[in-house]
């Protein structure tokens, strides 16, 4: 059994535990999934061995990883701070699972496993150094240097969202102010374009026709499928978006030396609308310009998997 090459990967969300075999090609063989207890701690941990314990039942598997949000220790076992999930801070999830199923089993933070995934499998496949950037509510980010992923002496590096772009800016959910999630998130792209459409309702009136009519009722999906069909003020806001995205890819770009960055999350869905206007940002606020080389800043390709996929991969490693 030992010897098998497939590994259990489980993503652990704030609505479903989706559980998943995969293979050495990252192929997911199986998938089996959970609602996620609303009271979170040690039912979450049960939800978890009994998605891990139904896909034994099928499959062979030599290793376990489990991908979930937060900041999870450096010996990739336990949970030290979960945003969105009660009763999970502290508590040792491996060896919780330990009791409960017998599994050995790492736990990775969701951005990192995803990382992972897109190095190995997907948009960053054979590079050896690569950052991902998730642009949806938050930002979240993730880092592969020259072929590991980078976890920090506390197992909380690269947490890009939470780098300072603008002294004394917007207040962050962190606590501090001026945080790049604040500027180039999703949740920053909803309130420019509400802001832009209270300001000139005419103008914005193609974007509510897509929502219930109200600047209340707008939603990131809104202005992806505005901007894809030509509306100028959705086309506006996302090149506000990429550009804040881009800009803070230079510093990154400084800081990591990536050969490619790959850019995920609910806000790429809008492709080229935001990566064009990143790519040009980047290029603009790259330091010592034309000698510094410049990274490809790339779409996930992986789509919902990514976490499941990455963190079986790096349970196998
Ligand atoms: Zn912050």
């Amino acid at each position: 059994m030992a010897n098998s090459q497939l590994a259990i990967g489980v993503d652990v969300g704030g609505t479903k535990v989706l559980g998943g075999v995969v293979d050495t090609s990252g192929k997911i063989l199986r998938t089996f999934r959970e609602e996620t207890p609303l009271d979170g701690g040690d039912s979450l941990n049960r939800t978890i061995a009994k998605v891990i314990v139904e896909l034994q039942k099928t499959h062979d598997t030599s290793a376990v990883g489990i991908s979930a949000a937060g900041l999870i220790s450096s010996d990739r076992a336990t949970m030290l701070g979960a945003p969105n999930i009660k009763d999970w801070d502290g508590v040792n999830i491996s060896q919780a699972l330990r009791e409960i199923c017998q599994v050995n089993a790492i736990v990775e933070n969701d951005a990192n496993s995803a990382a992972w995934a897109e190095r190995v499998y997907g948009a960053g496949r054979g590079a050896e150094n690569v950052i991902m950037v998730t642009v949806g509510t938050g930002i979240g980010g993730a880092a592969v240097v020259d072929g590991k992923l980078l976890r920090g002496a506390h197992g909380t590096g690269a947490e890009f969202g939470h780098m300072r772009v603008v002294p004394d800016g917007n207040l962050c959910g962190c606590g501090i102010k001026g945080c790049f999630e604040r500027y180039a998130s999703g949740t920053a792209l909803v309130i420019r374009t509400k802001e832009a459409i209270t300001k000139n309702p005419k103008a914005g009136e193609a974007l509510l026709a897509l929502g219930d009519g109200t600047v209340a009722g707008l939603i990131g999906n809104h202005i992806t499928q505005a901007a894809q069909s030509g509306d100028p003020m959705a086309i506006e806001a996302l090149e506000i978006a990429g550009d804040w995205l881009g800009a803070g890819i230079a510093t990154l770009a400084m800081l990591f030396d990536p050969a490619i960055v790959v850019i995920g999350g609910g806000v790429g869905d809008a492709g080229e609308l935001l990566l064009a206007p990143a790519r040009r940002a980047m290029e603009r606020e790259m330091p010592f310009s034309g000698k510094h080389p410049v990274p490809e800043i790339v779409l996930a390709k992986l789509g919902n998997g990514a976490g499941l996929v990455g963190a079986a991969d790096l349970a196998r490693n």
